[in-house]
């Protein structure tokens, strides 16, 4: 039987749309910088698409577009003048940075009050314990679309195929605090797809086109694609078959249209706690 597709741009909407009554509601003025160094084509429609996403649900949002050739120590400036700007309550650094900047230190260099990626050392400590006031958005906005299908991650078997620092690592967090028995694979993984087979909810992000097979997948299970792949032909693919998957797991992310917008409104949501926590 077919798997039901888990919208994620209704999901997308309906949490901007909250973020948007709730500033409404109390009177919350509300502020994210978003910089961008250099210009990446793809970075460039990122953070257009924020900006979009701020004017919808009533955040300001202040842009810095610097010059590929900006120095370190002029990034840093930039990043301490945000963190003292009292209208500014999240700070988004457009990652990846040019070469010749060193990320980490930039990352690092962001008040953990503003840090509304959840990229800093501090706040990952905190998701690690699971007493956090920000979580990463695109983990975040997984968790969401998990919630939607009504599916209770307790005892579930999960499978997240990906270690990385911003998706992979906080994802099985995310899901262990939710009770599942989590697995994580990577490249050295040997019998990856017996392993994921086993899976009630599984979570790609590899970042190869096509990379999870209907012989990967369980009858039934939770399907969550976070891959963004670009095809030759300039067309955006996940990491999941889709067309033979589909046909096999009980619910499943398109891509585009699942996981992507997902990850911007968890954006929004972060910036209207950073700006209620600095009420407090
Ligand atoms: P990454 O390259 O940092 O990590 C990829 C992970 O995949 C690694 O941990 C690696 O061990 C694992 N891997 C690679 N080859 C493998 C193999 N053959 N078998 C098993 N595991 C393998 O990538 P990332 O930053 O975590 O991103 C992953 C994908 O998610 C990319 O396509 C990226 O574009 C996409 N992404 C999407 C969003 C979104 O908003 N939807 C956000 C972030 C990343």
């Amino acid at each position: 039987m077919a798997a039901k597709i888990i919208d994620g741009k209704a999901v997308s909407a309906a949490v901007k749309e909250q973020v948007r009554a709730e500033i409404e509601r109390d009177c919350i003025k509300a502020g994210l910088a978003v910089v961008i160094v250099g210009d990446d084509p793809a970075s460039r429609v990122y953070v257009n698409n924020k900006k979009k996403a701020c004017e919808l649900c009533g955040i300001k949002s202040f842009e810095y577009a610097l010059p590929a050739e900006t120095t370190q120590e002029e990034l840093l400036e930039l990043v301490d003048t945000l963190n003292n700007d009292d209208n500014v309550d999240g700070i988004l650094v457009q990652l990846p940075l040019p070469k010749h900047l060193d990320e980490g230190a930039v990352i690092e260099r962001i008040s953990p009050k503003k840090d509304v990626d959840a990229f800093h050392e501090s706040n990952v400590g905190k998701i690690m314990i699971g007493s956090y006031a920000f979580l990463p958005c695109t983990p975040a906005g997984c968790m969401e679309l998990i919630h939607s299908t009504g599916v209770d991650v307790a005892g579930k078997e999960c499978v997240v195929i990906g270690r990385s620092n911003i998706v992979g690592k906080p994802m099985a967090m995310l899901l262990l605090h939710e009770n599942g028995t989590v697995t994580v694979c990577h490249s050295k993984t040997k019998n990856l797809a017996e392993v994921c087979a086993r899976a009630d909810i599984l979570v790609a992000a590899v970042g190869r086109p096509n990379f999870v097979t209907a012989d990967m997948v369980k009858e039934g299970a939770v399907v969550i694609d976070v891959g963004i792949n670009r095809l030759e032909n300039g067309k955006l693919c996940g990491d999941v078959k889709f067309d033979e998957v589909s046909e096999k797991a009980g619910w499943i992310t398109p891509v585009p249209g699942g996981v992507g917008p997902m990850t911007i409104a968890m954006l929004m949501k972060n910036t209207l706690t950073a700006a209620k926590q600095k009420k407090q």
